[in-house]
């Protein structure tokens, strides 16, 4: 695995992964890296290599290695528009793991990142047991830290100071899909370091967006996240959390207003009442006017919705389904299942399911939230799920949310979609149409309305459809 003509002066920094999945070589497909051979790269910081120390078929290991050459880095320092010396910079930090890494991750697992394979297409979407290991990471705030921000995602956490307390050897163990841990990875390593080695240029909001899908809206810390991701640079942490609030808001976590870090501040944004609690008024609002006692919450993600039904009495069984099985273990640990007295534990289910198929333990509800959760699948399974749910389940009353694509016009600065993992957004009149579709269908009534202040030109940001049976 060593080169034979790297630079002299140059420092090195280390991830290994390592699954004990059967068989473990099938790493190799998982991150698009054969495990027979050594994998080397040009990244723009020096040369990075990929190689599998252990591979059988019991445990499979591979490892990132990174050289950085200094002086590349300050051949690109000259270009920025900071005055940053990019030299000094990675002199102070030998061997540790930093954003540079995460800069090389981005490069030489590009494919694994965005969940795709194509040999194993299955193999990438399930989670799997992995350990991951960087014995010199740089972190400022100490193991503590690191153990805030990887817990809440699902992480067994065993980070030990080194030296002074600035730097640790972390350690992470779990079950999760590969793409979600490089994401975190990849988005963490700067967090940690905080001392990003190039100009943060707004584009960094999308590409932090991006790779937090399905985990940082969520996130306990994600006031903290977004501000160190972006570099202290406060416009732009603001358009960061305010789209994240969009995506799902809830009182008892960090918000930028709460944060006690000493780099604090408080984004306009998050004055006003985010988008996602009026949705999740609206919703539990029309649930009571239901008389709804037993509900779904289909695609509950996080579980934000599952919180506030589970401080409402009213609710005597409420089911939280799926398909993500990250997202059901941030729901469990936010509604503190394992705390809860048992007589209240038993009102609660998680389930993991994928909502394109029929589903028996669906069955009999007396009511379905599917709450921004359409837009997420491709619009030629919505007959699937408009069958496994309207016409299978039968809930008496379902309640669907979706955007307004038509409002997107009075974001700032939004160029595409709300989420990068919509598929689709619709106009009031696409909307409309589905609902009649699938009402007529399944036997349903419809009744179309908005969340959020309505605009008199472009209407409301948010779409919500009850259907009675
Ligand atoms: N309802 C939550 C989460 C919305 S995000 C909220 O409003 O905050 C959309 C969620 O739908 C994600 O958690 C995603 O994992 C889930 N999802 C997407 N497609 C799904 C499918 N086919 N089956 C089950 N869940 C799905």
């Amino acid at each position: 695995m060593t080169p034979t003509s790297r630079p002299l002066n140059v420092t090195r920094v280390l991830l290994t992964i390592t699954t004990t999945l059967r068989p473990a070589t099938d790493l190799g497909y998982l991150l698009v890296k054969h495990p027979d051979r050594v994998h080397e790269f040009t990244v723009s910081t020096g040369r990075a290599y990929v190689c599998y120390p252990e591979a059988t078929p019991e445990r499979c290991t591979a490892a990132l290695v990174l050289d950085i050459d200094p002086a590349a880095l300050r051949t690109r320092g000259r270009e920025r528009p900071d005055d940053f010396t990019l030299g000094r910079f990675v002199n102070d930090r030998p061997y540790a793991a930093s954003s540079l890494l995460s800069a090389a991750i981005a490069q030489v697992f590009r494919s694994a990142l965005r969940g795709t394979s194509k040999e194993r297409p299955d193999l990438v979407a399930t989670p799997v047991p992995l350990e991951l290991r960087l014995p010199a990471l740089r972190c400022r705030g100490g193991a503590d830290l690191a153990e805030e921000l990887f817990g809440p995602l699902g992480w067994e956490v065993t980070a030990i100071p080194i030296n002074d307390s600035r730097y640790v050897d972390l350690t992470l163990k779990g079950t999760v899909r590969i793409a979600d841990a490089l994401n975190q990875i990849y988005v963490l390593l700067p967090v940690l370091d905080d001392a990003k080695h190039y100009w943060v240029a707004p584009d960094e909001v999308d590409k932090l967006l991006r790779a937090g899908t399905g985990w940082l809206a969520g996130h306990p810390k994600r006031g903290l996240i977004a501000r160190r991701y972006l570099a202290h640079r406060r416009s732009l942490a603001s358009v960061a959390l305010a789209r994240l609030a969009e995506e799902e808001a809830d009182d008892s976590v960090e918000t930028a207003a709460t944060e006690t870090d000493e780099d604090a501040e408080l984004p306009e944004t998050a004055r006003k009442e985010p988008l996602a609690l009026q949705r999740r008024r609206a919703v539990t609002a029309a649930l009571a006017a239901a008389g709804a006692e037993r509900v779904l919450d289909l695609g509950c993600g996080g579980g934000a919705l599952l919180g506030d039904l589970v401080g409402d009495r009213r609710y005597t069984e409420i089911v939280g389904v799926d398909v993500s099985t990250l997202a059901l273990a941030m729901a469990e640990r936010r509604l503190r299942l394992d705390r809860l007295p048992e007589r209240q534990r038993s009102r609660i289910k998680l389930l993991q399911g994928a909502l394109t198929y029929r589903d028996d333990r669906l069955k009999g509800y007396d009511a379905a939230v599917l709450m921004e959760v359409i837009e997420h699948l491709d619009e030629p399974r919505l007959p699937a799920l408009a069958d496994a749910v309207f016409g299978h389940a039968r809930p008496a009353t379902v309640i669907v949310t979706t955007p307004n694509v038509e409002y997107n016009v009075r974001y700032e600065g939004l160029t595409g979609m709300r989420h990068h993992d919509h598929r689709f957004e619709w106009s009031r009149a696409a909307f409309a149409a589905w609902c009649a579709g699938v009402a007529a269908d399944h036997g349903y009534s419809v009744d179309v309305t908005g969340v959020g202040d309505a605009d008199p030109e472009v209407g409301a940001p948010t779409q919500l459809a009850v259907f009675t049976s």
